[in-house]
């Protein structure tokens, strides 16, 4: 899959400050030597409005849902008209990711257009099953497109299991990511996401490189954090993503 990518849209619901997000991740492009593509950022106060259907897809879209009884699924289908209706986004709630991406594309239709790359960034615990129909595997981001980016998944999942919190020394679970270190980590998620979609390549093995998988959550500040930089052979890709923007400056925009 090569594509040449002319522009990014960030559709932010998150209290993260979306525009130094995307300033950590233009750093590090020019780091590498590359150009960024256009911008465009958008800051909602949540992505979707109080309605029974979004309320029933959310619910549907819970970690549980698939295991409870009907009685219940109702109840969680009124809990969720009544986050929306508040427009607050509940803390507690692991969603399968995938579904809810689901629900985004259908609200966002934007997100397939040629050229571009939507990426959505929410408080919303995201999770993707480890194996199929395996236990919950907590998701900082899903790549693909649209991809979606969770802060919460930032705060818990590199450091999700109980061996992460005794090499960490303890129950502290924010230890070491306060708003500027959210933003540094987001910026090489975007590169994350935007390598993946304008090469297909997922994550990188060296854990010197902003596009590493980290599983502790002291690699993920080291990898993605304020000194993230791409290494050599994702800095080479980055510019020649940079050519081929350059070679596609006939695409526009569609009204
Ligand atoms: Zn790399």
């Amino acid at each position: 899959m090569q594509e040449a990518l002319a522009k990014l849209v960030i559709v932010n619901e998150s209290a993260l400050d979306e525009e130094r997000a995307v300033s950590g991740a233009r750093e590090i492009i020019y780091g590498a030597g590359a150009e960024p593509p256009e911008v465009k950022t958008r800051r909602l106060r949540g992505f979707l409005e109080a309605s029974r259907e979004n309320a029933a897809r959310l619910a549907d879209a819970r970690w549980i849902a698939s295991r409870v009884p009907p009685t219940v699924r109702k109840n969680l289908c009124r809990i969720e008209m009544s986050f929306l209706e508040k427009n607050k986004i509940p803390s507690g709630i692991v969603y399968r990711g995938f579904e809810f991406r689901e629900i985004l594309k259908d609200k966002f239709p934007g997100w397939g257009r040629a050229g571009q790359l939507m990426i959505f960034i929410t408080p919303r615990i995201l999770a993707t099953p480890e194996v199929r129909g395996g236990a919950p595997h907590i998701r900082m981001i899903l790549s693909g497109s649209p991809a979606v980016i969770s802060t919460r998944g930032i705060l818990m999942g590199p450091a999700r299991s109980r061996k992460s919190f005794r090499r960490e020394g303890g129950g502290n679970e924010n230890k070491n990511i306060d708003s500027k270190m959210m933003e540094k980590i987001t910026g090489s998620l975007i590169l994350q996401a935007l390598i993946y979609r304008f090469s297909g390549e997922g994550f990188c093995d060296s854990p010197d490189c902003c596009l590493y998988n980290p599983h502790w959550r002291v690699e993920a500040v080291k990898a993605l954090g304020p000194t993230a930089s791409l290494c050599a052979r994702h800095a080479e890709l980055m510019k020649y993503c940079h050519n081929s923007l350059e070679k596609s400056n006939s695409y526009k925009e569609e009204k």
